[in-house]
């Protein structure tokens, strides 16, 4: 049985820039165009892995994110960028990052939910304001 999509969430053209870089580009049923970073996707990567880890920084609190980082400058480290990325069916993507992470598998549903600009995250990621 066919899932009815929601056309916010069918992209109707996906380039993803791996020799340039520049980032995955989607245009979606409904018109609307998102950009994402390779270093943006790799800080939403949706696997296991990443969500505990992004959890564990919630639960320790905004209030103090600087703590959060080493006291000591690190290391400059180069953006991570994708490698390679393989379509998974007709419903996500895989990308391989620079940094050899390569178990995140990006549904369009997640795509557009972590679209980075104003009006997504207005229409998918409200939270209650705490
Ligand atoms: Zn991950
Ligand atoms: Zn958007």
């Amino acid at each position: 049985m066919p899932t009815p999509l929601d056309p916010r969430k069918k992209p109707t053209s996906i380039k993803i820039h791996i020799s340039s870089g520049a980032g995955v580009d989607i245009i979606w049923a409904d018109g609307h165009a998102s950009h994402y970073d390779f270093a943006y996707l790799r800080e939403e990567c949706p696997c296991a892995t990443c969500n505990d880890a992004r959890e564990k920084k919630a639960s320790l609190g905004a209030s103090a994110p600087a703590l959060l980082s080493s006291p000591a400058l690190p290391m400059f480290k180069p953006k991570p960028r994708a490698q390679s990325a393989t379509q998974i069916g007709s419903y996500a993507i895989q990308l391989n990052f620079s940094d050899g992470h390569s178990t995140g598998i990006y549904s369009y549903d997640y795509f557009r939910i972590i679209c980075p600009c104003a009006d997504c995250a207005k229409a998918f990621r409200t939270v209650a304001a705490g």
